[in-house]
């Protein structure tokens, strides 16, 4: 009798009410996809569960790549026996024998197949019976034990389970629609979409840049961070913005206190128009309420104006410190803070408005001719499709 199969528990997918199913196939997709390279493995889904049936596969790599798959609660190397009680009862007793440094068990029966004949508790009774008569350094603990072995009885078979592995929780990507990213090569925006990807969103990347006042290597940067959240879900098309034209102009036209305001005016007006151009619902950033500037309640109105679409901002409400965390946490942290110039803080005037007034900036705008070289702009957008590689989350921390 062997463990031979991995059994995933759905998260928040649970909760979901008619459309569940969806959910469910979008995880099974994603897992799937996760789990391409091992040849032998099949994966099953059903209404509250998923089964990887290893076929020789370490269960320990499997169990590694589900760990940073959104959408999964957790994961548990199970022992697959018939639904009869004597095969459950040596079943129960091998999963036991395996666990090591283990002085008391619990038993937790659950039995969505109520065909079978014993109830949970009823079974709990004779399994827990049967483990202390066939072992002598036993002992039951139903509040603190060193191990709790669950019994899961099912329609086609009984699934044995002891340790749990946590999974990253949120919803599978791609089943929440897809958003455009403002990524930056700052510390936050790539928080911003980590986290609306554990939403269950896709996401595609826009970035600004302003060569030769940004090097290359800033945009290396860029690509860097955005290859790092691959690692989360999927490949992602990272749109790189020429912006250096329009940045001069609003520099040399606008008046330095009101020049970051109407820049980010452009780069949500751009945005929306690659959202648009893609078929992308949403646009989102690493803006965080009072961090700086651009990000108090005057900023964010006088610059929000410019768009109709839904702007998700995940950090709105974070401290810098634990976005800092996160980032450590999810390792864009140290790809972030490589020392290279952004396009916003080569052009941003040392003291940019904090409370712009929107009729001041229209007016503004108004005599900023630049219908042109924003098509131009657009024209000259270059596009990078950044592919997933399966080994990047090796050193992932223990999660949150
Ligand atoms: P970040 O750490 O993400 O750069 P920040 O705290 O430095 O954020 P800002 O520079 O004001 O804040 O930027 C606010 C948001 O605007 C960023 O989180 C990002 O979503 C977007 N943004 C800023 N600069 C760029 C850029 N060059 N390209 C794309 N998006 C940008
Ligand atoms: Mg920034």
């Amino acid at each position: 009798m062997q463990s031979n199969h991995i059994l995933i528990r759905y998260g928040e997918i649970s909760l979901k009410g008619k459309n569940r199913k969806v959910f469910i196939n979008q995880l099974h997709e994603n897992v799937k996809r996760a789990l391409k390279e091992y040849r032998d493995i099949k994966v099953k889904q059903t209404h509250d569960r998923m089964f990887v049936l290893l076929n020789g596969t370490d269960p320990q790599d499997i169990i590694e790549k589900c760990k940073y798959i959104f959408g999964i609660q957790s994961i548990s190397l199970a022992m697959k026996v018939e639904n009869e009680v004597e095969e459950i009862k040596a079943g129960a007793l091998e999963a036991l024998n395996q666990a090591e440094n283990a002085k008391t068990f619990k038993i937790t029966t659950k039995r969505s197949n109520k065909t079978f004949p014993i109830g949970s508790q009823d079974m709990n009774q004779v399994l827990g019976g049967h483990l202390l008569s066939n072992t002598t350094n036993y002992k039951v603990d139903v509040h603190q034990p060193d191990i709790e072995l669950t019994v899961e009885i099912r329609t086609d078979a009984t699934y044995i389970t002891s340790k749990r592995v946590q999974g990253m929780g949120g919803l599978p990507v791609g089943s929440s629609g897809k958003t455009l990213l403002l990524l930056s090569g700052g510390i936050d925006s790539p928080v911003a979409g980590y986290l609306t990807m554990k939403r269950g969103v896709r996401i595609e990347a826009i970035h600004f840049h302003s060569p030769p006042y940004t090097s290359e290597r800033a945009k290396q940067k860029v690509l860097d961070l955005a290859k790092k959240l691959t690692g989360y879900g999927h490949s992602i098309r990272v749109h790189i913005v020429p912006f250096t034209m329009l940045q001069q102009i609003i520099h040399r036209e606008v008046p330095h206190g009101y020049s970051m305001t109407v820049m980010r005016r452009m780069m949500l007006r751009i945005s929306q128009m690659v959202a648009e151009k893609e078929g992308i619902l949403s646009l989102t950033t690493g803006e965080s309420l009072g961090q700086v500037a651009s990000q108090t309640m005057e900023s964010m109105n006088a610059i929000n104006e410019v768009t109709n679409y839904p702007v998700l901002r995940p950090l709105v409400a974070m401290d810098k410190d634990d976005i800092i965390s996160l980032s450590k946490h999810i390792q864009t942290y140290d790809i972030s803070i490589r020392p290279y110039e952004d396009c916003c803080t080569v052009f941003v005037p040392n003291a940019p408005k904090t409370k712009p007034k929107k009729a001041k900036v229209i007016q503004l705008e108004k005599f900023l001719d630049v219908e042109q070289e924003l098509q131009k702009t657009i024209e000259n957008i270059e596009t990078v499709e950044i592919t997933s590689h399966s080994n990047q989350n090796n050193h992932f921390e223990e999660l949150l």
